[in-house]
This record gives C-alpha cells, structure tokens and sequence, in this order.
C-alpha cells in the first residue's frame, strides 16, 4: 500500500495540537506505519526544502522548523499521498478550506502546522530521508477489512 511522509511542524509541538492532528488521520483510516520526535538540523532542511533555499523567507523557516523538536511520522494507505494533500489543505492557514487541517488550525502562511509529501515520488524519498527501514512498520491493523472493499486492496 502508498506511503507519505508527514511533519508535525513546530506550531503544532508549541500550540498543542500533536493529537488532534493525528486523530484526524486515524479517523480517516490511514495507518501509522512510523512515527517519532526529533529535532531538525539546518542540513536536513536545506535537503527538504531545496526548492525554496533561495526564496527571501528561507531563513525565517530554517528559524521556525527549529524552534523545536518536530514530530514526523510514515502514514499509509490507499492513494494516501493525495489523501492526505487534500487533508492538508493550501499552503496559507488563512486561504485554506475549513475542513483542511491547516484551514482549521491555523492563521498563517508559514506556521501552518504540518508538512505532507506533495507526489508518490517525493514521499518515497522523504520516506528515506528521516526514517531508518527498521523504524518502518509492516503489520495489519484488524480494522482494514471494514476501511476498504475486497477489491480496493
Ligand atoms: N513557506 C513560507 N512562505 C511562503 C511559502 C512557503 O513560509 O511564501 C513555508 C511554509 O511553511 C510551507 C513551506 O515553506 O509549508 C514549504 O513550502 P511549499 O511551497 O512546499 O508548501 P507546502 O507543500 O508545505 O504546502
Ligand atoms: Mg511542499
């Protein structure tokens, strides 16, 4: 099954919203297939984000992604990259339909509470990134049988 990559950025570690993120992907019912604290480095940022290290805001998010230990976390399911883009909602909390986690848990463009891969391929790499395989979890969770039909699996 597809896999995607997510950060709980530090606004959510700061305003205390780990959980109610993660219940809206377990609701869903995407599977957590990894998750773990950890703080960010300045080399693993500019890898991450190398399409915007040259944008004028660049350090300002170098400073926010650091201001604490982030949670990241490996979700899978069904077309779940997608699934969990649509989750995510528009970069800018205030653009951002309510019903999306950032159009309802934020008011900024940069604060804006979580990261999600944009495409299969770049959630695979991002996967790499930040997880060691043994940190990867392959199990069946006994719900799976009443998320999807036969055919869908
Ligand atoms: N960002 C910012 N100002 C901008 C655009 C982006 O601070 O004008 C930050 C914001 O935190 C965003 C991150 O840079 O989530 C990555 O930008 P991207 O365009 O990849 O947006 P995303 O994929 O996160 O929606
Ligand atoms: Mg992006």
């Amino acid at each position: 099954m597809e896999q995607t990559f997510i950060i709980l950025k530090p606004s959510t570690i700061q305003r205390g919203l780990v959980g109610d993120v993660l219940t809206r992907f377990q609701r869903k019912g995407l599977i957590i297939a990894g998750i773990k604290m950890m703080r960010l480095s300045e080399e693993i940022l500019k890898e991450h984000y190398a399409h915007l290290v040259e944008r004028p805001f660049f350090p300002s998010l170098l400073k926010s992604m650091m201001a604490t230990p982030v949670i990241v976390a490996v979700l899978r399911g069904k077309d779940v990259v997608n699934v969990v883009r649509a989750m995510t909602g528009a970069t800018n909390c205030r653009v951002a339909a309510p019903g999306t986690i950032r159009g309802d848990f934020g008011m900024s463009g940069q604060e804006n509470i979580i990261h999600a891969s944009d495409s299969p391929e770049n959630a695979e790499i991002e996967v790499k990134r930040f997880f060691s395989p043994d940190e990867i979890f392959d199990y069946v969770p006994l719900t799976l049988p009443a998320t999807y039909a036969p055919d869908e699996l």
